[in-house]
């Protein structure tokens, strides 16, 4: 039988990539062409977990966990890459074996933990970070029990773009967007880009649904606003025909084993999950 996955995956912590293009002048929705099917991992913290019983410490996965993962990546021959390398793969454009890698909230653990280790491969990932939120705390967690935890400085923000990954849009303030008003939704949604743009000096091309909650009213606003993709946290690989707003993901828990993790990766494991 397949492991279980933690409770965790039921969890407000929802992060749905979908990968949108901006928009034409006929608002045309780019989606993927023919490819074979694309994972994209979702990750939060790397970090060892909090003391059991502890709110979603299963977002919490191991810094050796990590290194491991990686390794096996590599070991099979697939190429880890953020979002915007990940395009031309998605568009079709380019065929490889490549998994998209991305961090959701943009835990300093993140740069402290995974950062090394990803340079050690030559790979790039993506974090989606919370604008009004840099160098602070995910204090949007505090209300449900998670431990507090710090966020990425914009110094640290930098040296993990000069690291050669790259940072996308979680909303200014982690909200759940279908639940604040449409003014306020577009502002979290645009405005996020140009803060962090003005905090990098780097571009900020992707966006990620907070707790994957979203309506096509918000897929609409992220492609106006100029996002190239927004991921989710609908399960699955990415396949031909996938709308590049609305791009599903494969989340990695603190119990995600190497074998499955390989399932998520190379099997219908996901795909047979998704909603
Ligand atoms: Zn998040």
């Amino acid at each position: 039988m397949y492991p279980t996955l933690p409770r965790v995956f039921a969890s407000c912590l929802n992060c749905c990539v979908t990968l949108g293009l901006p928009t034409n002048n006929n608002m045309t929705i780019a989606r993927s062409t023919n490819h074979l099917p694309i994972p994209i991992l979702m990750y939060h913290q790397i970090e060892v977990a909090p003391a059991k019983g502890a709110p979603l410490r299963g977002l919490c996965v191991a810094p050796q966990s990590f290194a491991r993962q990686m390794y096996l990546l590599k070991l099979l021959g697939y190429r880890g890459v953020s979002m915007t390398d990940l395009l031309p793969y998605l568009r079709g454009e380019r065929v490889g074996k490549v998994v998209g890698i991305t961090f959701d909230d943009g835990f300093l653990n993140n740069y402290t933990n995974a950062l090394p280790v990803l340079q050690r491969h030559g790979f790039s990932s993506t974090c989606f970070a919370v604008s009004q939120y840099v160098g602070k705390t995910n204090q949007w967690d505090h209300k449900i029990g998670i431990a507090s935890a710090p966020l990425m400085n914009a110094e640290q923000l930098r040296q993990w773009i000069d690291g050669g990954q790259e940072i996308g849009a979680h909303t200014r303030h982690h909200v759940k967007l279908s639940q604040v008003s449409t003014a306020d939704a577009l502002q979290e949604i645009a405005l996020c880009k140009s803060e962090l743009e003005s905090v990098t000096g780097s571009p900020v091309r992707h966006f990620c649904y907070p707790y994957g909650d979203f309506t096509q009213e918000h897929v609409d606003m992220a492609r106006a606003a100029g996002y190239m993709s927004a991921t989710t946290t609908a399960r699955g690989r990415c396949l031909a025909g996938e709308d590049f707003m609305q791009l599903p993901r494969a989340i990695v828990t603190r119990s995600t084993s190497l074998l499955l993790l390989w399932m998520k990766l190379a099997t219908r494991y996901e795909d047979r999950r998704r909603a």
